[in-house]
């Protein structure tokens, strides 16, 4: 009740898609009334979790927030889901989204833009906003979102929240819509670290359905959260991340006397040289919408999805004409992107090129890692901006500058809600550590809160 109520309070924000109001009490009556006879409580009994509208649950509604799949309805439930499932939780609704997680402010939504609850003028985030902000504002105590170039990790920087990403690879991606196969994770967000970390604890770990998934052990992180004894660790940053000229003056700041206070606590930190700043942005829109291009040709009104009223006898007509009403304006700009950077006469000048930078920043990625446990940078170079304020597609793109290396290069990320901007508004810390490192990753994190 205490989050359905702040669902109801809050519906100007437009975090839900759909509410699983009545399902949602019958659920937690149940769950109620088994408790007498428990021996010991699942992880996650009766938690409340809402999830981004691109994971599937099985009988409830499935749409991307994009109108091609306006009524489609999932036909089996993501591994993730399962497992918060048999784990006890209560999955209070789909929450709205960039259209095919594809955006950075939760304007690209064919279900309405969502705002930030700390001031509904600016956005949440993108393109796990309304996730962000049902977390945020007290919808529900833990969100399920997707991150391909910082989806989980920006929105929570906007927001004031944690926004974990994964490992490729930790999290099962069956049940979650593609957008870039190569890059996709199911992300959490939180308002502690030890919620984030049990909630990874039941959703990661190998899964038949998804080969892309690591065998390795799950860790009890909840429990190594516990007991991780505080040490130095070896931090390093990005010098050219905190030279950019889009970093905000305020957020430069605050970081580096950030960056200080670790020295002063025992902390080994250092500035590390990465001449590959400017290329992970293009590496990272060309490959994504490429991959994109293909994950998208699913969708052409013939096996699902929307079908456009308009009669034709010709097949490619009618193929046009469903994708053309179904898409909003950013999928088809990134489907059309990512059909050029893939045609033959362009293939090599950028899909090759576009490969060829992300082996190098895999290739640096490991060598950082030989001698520092974790990278950490701001995780957006400015704080949330007003709603309508940004359109023009490369500038935005270029804001993802510093958490598309983490999905580049496979490692996991989070963002710490930290700090506050002189605008009011909150923003974060994001560290990274090396690939299926998430014990270092919390442990360290929690040095920070
Ligand atoms: N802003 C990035 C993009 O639009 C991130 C998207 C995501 O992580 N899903 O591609």
């Amino acid at each position: 009740h205490y989050y359905l109520n702040g669902i109801a309070a809050q519906q100007h924000l437009n975090a839900f898609i759909e509410v699983y109001k009545e399902e949602a009490l019958q659920r937690a009556a149940m769950l109620d009334a088994a408790l007498p006879g428990q021996q010991s409580l699942q992880p996650l009994y009766g938690v409340v979790i809402g999830i981004k509208d691109v994971i599937s649950y099985q009988d409830h509604g499935l749409t991307a927030a994009s109108g091609i799949l306006r009524n489609f309805v999932s036909l089996y439930n993501a591994t993730a889901v399962q497992r918060l499932l048999d784990a006890g939780a209560i999955i209070i609704g789909r929450q709205n989204c960039d259209e095919f997680a594809m955006g950075s402010a939760n304007e690209n939504s064919a279900y309405g833009i969502v705002r930030n609850a700390a001031d509904p003028e600016r956005v949440p985030g993108g393109s796990s906003g309304g996730s962000a902000v049902a977390v945020q504002g007290n919808m529900c105590m833990l969100s399920l979102g997707s991150d391909t170039g910082g989806s989980v990790r920006q929105p929570a920087d906007f927001c004031g929240i944690i926004g974990l990403k994964p490992s490729y690879g930790r999290v099962s991606r069956y049940g979650l819509i593609a957008y870039a196969s190569s890059f996709d994770q199911i992300g959490i967000f939180g308002l502690h670290l030890n919620d984030v970390a049990l909630a990874l604890e039941v959703i990661a770990g190998e899964d038949a359905f998804d080969s892309t998934v690591s065998t390795a052990p799950v860790p009890a992180y909840s429990e190594q959260l516990q007991t991780q004894p505080e040490k130095p660790y070896r931090i390093a940053y990005f010098k050219q991340a905190l030279e950019h000229p889009g970093l905000d003056p305020a957020i430069k700041e605050q970081t580096e006397a950030f960056i200080e206070t670790l020295t002063a606590a025992g902390h080994l930190v250092q500035a590390v040289d990465f001449d590959l700043l400017d290329y992970v942005v293009p590496a990272y829109y060309v490959l994504t919408t490429a991959e994109a291009s293909s994950n998208l040709s699913r969708y052409d009104g013939v096996k699902y999805g929307y079908r456009s009223p308009v009669a034709t006898d010709d097949l490619t007509d009618f193929y046009k004409q469903n994708r053309s009403e179904g898409f909003g304006a950013e999928v088809k700009r990134r489907i059309m992107l990512g059909t050029f950077v893939l045609s033959s006469g362009y293939y090599d000048a950028y899909f090759t090129k576009a490969q060829q930078v992300r082996r190098l920043l895999t290739q640096k990625t490991t060598a950082i890692f030989g001698e520092f446990d974790a990278i950490i940078s701001p995780t957006v170079p400015a704080p949330a901006f007003k709603i309508g304020e940004k359109s023009d597609p490369i500038e935005i793109f270029l804001a993802d500058i510093y958490t598309v290396f983490a999905n580049l290069t496979g490692i996991p990320g989070i963002s710490l809600p930290l700090f506050t901007h002189p605008s009011g508004m909150p923003f974060g810390i994001q560290v990274m550590t090396s690939q299926m490192n998430e014990v270092t990753l919390l442990s360290l994190s929690k040095t920070f809160m």
